[in-house]
């Protein structure tokens, strides 16, 4: 029996891995691979790493686990996970394997769901971006739009201003309040309701939103509303409790308390999945870091 199986090997499950493997505990790393910024051309914002390509970071994280020998990181999902009734956890493979651990830490990230128009999926990460704070540098002084809907459009378009002062919020057919109208114009924000039908640039440059009565607006990056949910059903099928999405709060986050504790004892998630605040690397590692050292104090503690 291993004493912990880490799902994922994003920036949270490698850290938490890094932590257990630094107190000597035997860990499993299973990872599926599809780390979720890996469209992305760089890294914004992670101190250190600052633009780096993150297959890059994720190369350096990998070999950093090979120093520790307590550690091993395998390619593969997990399909399947159940807690025995001697508190252990068994998951098994989608190729059959079972591995059984002491300890278990989700940090299997997210599935990050945005609008399905034509021209998304290809600029995805780059020009199409849900986080300023990641990609507003890269896309500085173009003329932006925002894609949302209500007040978290309005919220989105007028944060947008400290990168570009030409924002328009597309509203793709839906309609402002009065209230939200005003917002706009005083802060000087464009606005156009009209239903999108895709996106047309070069490659993975934009160069313009076109709406559905044919017409376009030429704009050279879009900021997308973007709703984070679970990749699979392994927290629930654990008995961790999971936020429900809202307007506002757009993530099916697993509840964890500040030592990423799930409440299902030897249970701790980390990074995107458990994350119901703006997402980013930098969190990601801390909670990864957290969940690492709480699971191995669990440990040595015999608990
Ligand atoms: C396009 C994009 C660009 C971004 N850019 C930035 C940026 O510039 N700066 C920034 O700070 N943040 C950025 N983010 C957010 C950042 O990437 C995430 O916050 C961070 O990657 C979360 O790390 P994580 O380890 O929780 O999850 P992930 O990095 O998604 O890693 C989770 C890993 O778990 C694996 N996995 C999932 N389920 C299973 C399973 N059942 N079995 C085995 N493995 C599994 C996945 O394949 C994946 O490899 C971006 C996000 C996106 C979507």
């Amino acid at each position: 029996m291993r004493e912990c199986i880490v799902v994922g090997a994003g920036a949270a499950g490698m850290s938490a891995a890094l932590t257990l493997g630094r107190a000597r505990r035997r860990t499993l790393v299973i990872d599926a691979g599809q780390q979720s910024n890996l469209a992305a051309s760089g890294i914004g914002g992670l101190l250190g790493h600052d633009r780096r390509p993150p297959a890059e970071f994720y190369a350096a994280g990998r070999a950093e686990l090979t120093a520790y020998p307590s550690v091993e990181v395998h390619r593969g999902v997990v399909a399947h996970g159940v807690q025995e009734d001697d508190g252990s956890f068994a998951v098994t493979f989608s190729d059959g394997r079972r591995e059984r651990a002491r300890s278990m830490v989700l940090a299997s990230g997210m599935d990050y769901r945005y609008p399905r128009l034509p021209g998304m999926d290809e600029r995805w990460g780059n020009s199409v971006f849900h986080c300023p704070f990641c990609h507003g540098w890269e896309v500085r002084d173009r003329p932006m739009g925002v894609l949302a809907e209500g007040a978290v459009g309005v919220h989105g378009a007028l944060n947008l201003r400290a990168w570009s002062d030409r924002i328009t919020l597309l509203t793709n057919g839906s309609e402002l309040t009065d209230q939200h109208r005003e917002q706009l114009a005083v802060g000087g924000v464009g606005l156009d309701e009209r239903p999108i039908t895709g996106l047309h640039g070069p490659g993975a440059e934009l160069r313009a939103a076109i709406f559905a009565d044919g017409g376009e607006l030429p704009i050279g990056a879009l900021l997308v509303k973007t709703t984070l949910y679970q990749r699979s059903t392994l927290a629930r099928d654990l008995g961790a409790s999971l936020t429900e999405p809202d307007e506002m709060l757009s993530v099916e986050a697993i509840k964890v308390d500040a030592m990423t504790r799930t409440g299902v004892p030897g249970l701790y998630a980390a990074g995107d999945a458990a994350t119901s605040v703006p997402p980013s690397m930098a969190a990601a590692m801390a909670s990864g870091y957290l969940a690492g050292a709480a699971a191995a104090v669990q440990l040595a503690a015999g608990y």
